[in-house]
This record gives C-alpha cells, sequence and structure tokens, in this order.
C-alpha cells in the first residue's frame, strides 16, 4: 500500500506522520517520519547528535515495557531532518504520540549514551550528548505546544515525482 501522494518537502513542519503502511504476511507494519526539523528551510541535525539519538532512542523504544513488542525499527534519515519509526499494526500518529513525546523526554535524562564501545557501533566516536539533548528538549517542547496542531499529524501533499525516463520516486 504505497501511497499515491508525494509529500511536500518545503511545507513539512516538524511532527509525526504516517509515512507508509505495508501488509507483511498476515500482519500490517507502519513507517513513521518523526521530523525533527523544517526540511530545506533549516538547518539539518548535526550528524553527531542525529547519531547519539538513535543510540538513546533506540533503546528506550527496545525497552519500553507497553512497546516494546512493537517496535520493528527506529533510525535516522538520511537527509537529517528526522528518524523513521516503523511499528507493528497501523495507529494513526496521534495515538504514538505520548511514546514518541516520552521517548525524548528521556533524552535529557540520560547520562551517556548506551552501546558506543567500538564492538557496538560502526562509528564509536560520533556521538555528541550534549548537542542530542538540545534537539531532543526542543523537539519535545514543541510536540508538547503543538499537541493539538492537526499540522503536525498530517503531511502536505503533491503530486508524486516522475522522473524524466517516467519512473516514479519515492523517498523511502
Ligand atoms: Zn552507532
Amino acid at each position: 500500500m504505497i501511497p499515491s501522494f508525494s509529500v511536500d518537502h518545503r511545507a513539512i513542519v516538524p511532527g509525526i506522520f504516517t509515512s507508509r503502511v505495508d501488509q507483511i504476511g498476515s500482519g500490517t507494519a507502519t513507517t513513521y517520519d518523526i521530523r525533527l526539523t523544517r526540511p530545506n528551510r533549516e538547518p539539518a541535525v548535526d550528524v553527531s547528535a542525529m547519531h547519539s539519538l538513535e543510540h538513546i532512542i533506540a533503546t528506550y523504544l527496545r525497552n519500553d515495557p507497553d512497546w516494546k513488542d512493537e517496535i520493528i525499527y527506529w533510525g535516522p534519515m538520511g537527509c537529517l531532518t528526522g528518524f523513521y519509526l516503523i511499528l507493528k499494526g497501523n495507529r494513526p500518529p496521534r495515538e504514538i504520540f505520548p511514546l514518541v513525546l516520552s521517548a525524548f523526554r528521556a533524552v535529557e535524562d540520560t547520562e551517556t549514551v548506551p552501546g558506543t564501545a567500538p564492538e557496538n557501533c560502526g562509528n564509536y566516536l560520533l556521538h555528541n550528548l550534549g548537542m542530542a539533548k538540545w534537539y531532543a528538549v526542543r523537539f519535545a517542547d514543541y510536540l508538547s505546544t503543538h499537541a493539538d496542531d492537526p499540522a503536525i499529524f498530517e503531511y502536505p501533499k503533491t503530486e508524486r515525482l516522475v522522473t524524466d525516463d517516467g519512473r516514479s520516486f519515492y523517498d523511502s
């Protein structure tokens, strides 16, 4: 079930969006776009902070007693403006709002980035806990402030891009 619309990246605001929904066997998996910055309008997330947020929040999600069995994947976007979260099922973004908010809030209390020994990580020196906390607090405050704003849950849509040789472009 690949969506027939494309996302207008000029108009995306930070938020929690359904990127795609896939049927896998008899189950469903939903990919959420957890967008931290306004694409192409403000600086992308610092790469070492992004890496630390990946480690801290993946660890948080996979240890949350209510959610750990629903988590399939957590990882950064190549454009460094947000993360992808893949969960079992097909919940609307509003239903995962408390999970995302609590995951980013937990970053502030983190004392060390988990999994940063060279045997656990492919670039173990590329971390910045202080900057990770700065981005996490900023995003959590934004989510709290905009909790009632529908724009943080709904993509701005545009027609799907078709390349010169007739192929459709998909950003994930
Ligand atoms: Zn790593």
